[in-house]
């Protein structure tokens, strides 16, 4: 394989979230022969893909559609996550709302806040709660490709605190204690949370079929995505 050949992209991960990318380079570090994660492996961004709507339910809808959209738009394989919190009392809410629960999207401490109120007489027996991952593969159907999709599911079981507690982390990471601890999602490292976290868990279950998917796209002279350059 050609220098030019070996950093041409292989696999996007349909996100804007450099931390999301980061712990996939990691995840994938040495596990594909000849795959440098450092270079081949990118975000929605960098291998010009589109921002995709989530019109979907489920966080398997939601992962699916943005992995399909962007392996079809870049004709290289693909992979998406969607995730939230699933409150045991509340059926699973927030759940695909997660993010825009108190109303404007992506505001953590309203979206928290109002968590919070809604559970004040919820008694600590009755407070179980989860965060939930879905992530999704998708092989193109051109180029030789199978279109093949793969959708595998991670989850963080914990309980939820009467106050956010930890300066760490994002969401609602103060109020979920994992089950087994005795301090929050944001009092945990970056790397004690990756290492119980839902989407590290979905991600690991994920990564046979990445692997598969990647030695296909290898095997398959005409695939190597949409690439003008
Ligand atoms: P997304 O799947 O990254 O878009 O996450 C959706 C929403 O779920 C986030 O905005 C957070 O509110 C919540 N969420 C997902 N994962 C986590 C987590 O690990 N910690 C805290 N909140 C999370």
């Amino acid at each position: 394989m050609s220098a030019a050949g070996s950093a041409a992209p292989r696999l996007v991960l349909a996100t804007h979230n450099k931390g999301k990318l980061r712990e996939l380079r990691e995840l994938l570090r040495g596990q594909v022969p000849g795959l440098d994660v450092d270079t081949q492996v990118v975000d929605a961004a960098a291998a010009g893909a589109p921002d995709v709507v989530e019109t979907g339910v489920t966080f398997a809808e939601n992962s699916l559609l943005k992995a399909r959209a962007v392996a079809e738009a870049t004709g290289l394989v693909a992979i998406a996550d969607d995730s939230g919190l699933a409150v045991d009392v509340m059926g699973g809410a927030p759940g695909i709302f997660s993010a825009r629960w108190s109303g404007s999207h992506g505001d953590d401490a309203a979206n928290l806040r109002l968590l919070l109120s809604q559970l004040s007489d919820v008694p600590d027996i009755h407070r179980g709660a989860a965060f939930v991952c879905a992530a999704a593969l998708a092989v193109p159907a051109l180029d030789g490709l199978s279109g093949r999709e793969v959708v595998e599911y991670g989850q963080l079981e914990g309980v939820l605190l009467r106050e956010p507690r930890g300066d760490g982390g994002f969401g609602y990471d103060p109020v979920l204690q994992p089950m087994g601890e005795d301090r929050s999602c944001a009092e945990l490292s970056a790397e004690e949370k990756n290492a119980i976290s839902h989407r590290g868990k979905a991600f690991r279950a994920l990564l046979p079929a990445i692997i598969d998917a990647l030695e296909e796209a290898a095997l398959s002279p005409n695939a190597g995505g949409h690439q003008d350059s």
